[in-house]
């Protein structure tokens, strides 16, 4: 696997640490759990996204573009980190930002990921629920382009195949840290939404023979759709690094029995998680997604289902700027 060939601009502090959670292992009683910091990638508070924009962010240097246009629901970490790269690289950035929970509270609409996407200079336009973002995106870089303007569009979550590469990256990193270590991992546990990480991730690990099981808690979309959306994007994915075909159909797994009331909008559960990993280990989760992933960890442990003597990895997505919009929630707890 050669992802040298590929056009790929430095955003990341990467690689990213692996740690191990003895507290959190001990209140859990086993397995033994460890996390792969991807919430330290480094730029703007970090998170998954940034991999994915060291690919997207070459390609948009390599066609010249001087504006970049993404969109995500308000409280984008995404949209955040993409703000933070334009800025980086001397590029404009515009978001179309989708209301996808109905939140009025002034924390959710004007802090955390919000005030970073001004802060960091990008101009923001509103949607409302359940419109149609590509589709919005791609009307606005169009008119845009009639005026002259060199304008590159990022999909929401930046995933594609040339995002994907991000985490085809993050495999091979992580492969190497736990051979180094000599650390033999049954399990890796993370957060999906948009697939990218996933795809990536699978793709990655999969051409590299690793067998190592990847489960992804979903945070919106239904079991089936998830793990369609994924596996659809894993195929494109291996195919652009040369592994055509490498990815199973049984490589890929979603529980999505975590989402709770929905997008966004976090369940007792998620919070739970959220106060576990803070106190037990100072490691801060996010509402919508990081804390979902763990909720579906510390769930299946419970249950036995992720068994005692395994050794899992949970890749920590970020997220944690969109804490300062969710301060509602914990209102009276
Ligand atoms: C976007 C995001 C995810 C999900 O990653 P996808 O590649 O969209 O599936 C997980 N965690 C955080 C914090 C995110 O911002």
């Amino acid at each position: 696997m050669h992802l040298a060939r590929f056009p790929r601009v430095r955003l990341g502090h990467l690689p990213t640490p692996l740690e191990p959670l003895p507290r959190l292992t001990a209140a859990l009683g086993g397995p033994e759990i460890w996390v792969k910091r991807d919430d330290c990638t480094g730029l703007a508070t970090g998170g998954n996204k940034t991999r994915k924009l060291e690919f997207l962010m070459a390609e948009a240097l390599a066609e010249g573009a001087q504006m970049v246009m993404t969109q995500g629901a308000t409280q984008s970490n995404h949209a955040r980190q993409t703000a933070a790269a334009a800025a980086r690289l001397g590029m404009a950035c515009h978001l179309l930002l989708e209301d996808r929970t109905g939140y009025r509270h002034t924390d959710y609409r004007e802090n955390g990921n919000v005030l970073l996407d001004r802060l960091f200079g990008a101009t923001i336009e509103e949607r409302p629920g359940g419109a149609d973002m590509n589709a919005e995106m791609e009307a606005v870089a169009e008119a845009r382009r009639t005026e002259g303007l060199r304008v590159y569009a990022i999909p929401g979550g930046g995933s594609n195949a040339t995002g994907a590469l991000g985490y085809v990256n993050c495999a091979l990193e992580l492969l190497a840290q736990v051979n180094d270590a000599g650390l033999r991992v049954d399990r890796i546990v993370h957060a999906t939404g948009s697939a990218g990480t996933q795809a990536g991730l699978v793709a990655g690990l999969c051409a590299l023979s690793a067998e190592i099981p990847v489960l992804g808690i979903g945070v919106r979309a239904p079991r089936e759709v998830q793990e369609a959306n994924v596996f659809r994007l894993a195929e494109a994915t291996a195919e652009k690094i040369g592994a055509a075909g490498v990815v199973r159909r049984e490589d890929v797994v979603a529980n999505c029995d975590y989402v709770g009331p929905g997008y966004g909008l976090p369940a007792e559960s998620t919070l739970e998680a959220i106060d576990l990993f803070a106190r037990s280990e100072g490691i801060l989760l996010d509402p919508v997604y990081s804390a979902k992933g763990a909720a579906g960890l510390i769930d299946l442990i419970r249950r036995g289902e992720i068994a005692r003597g395994e050794r899992v990895v949970f890749l920590h997505t970020g997220g944690a700027a969109g804490l300062a919009g969710y301060a509602h929630a914990w209102a009276g707890r």
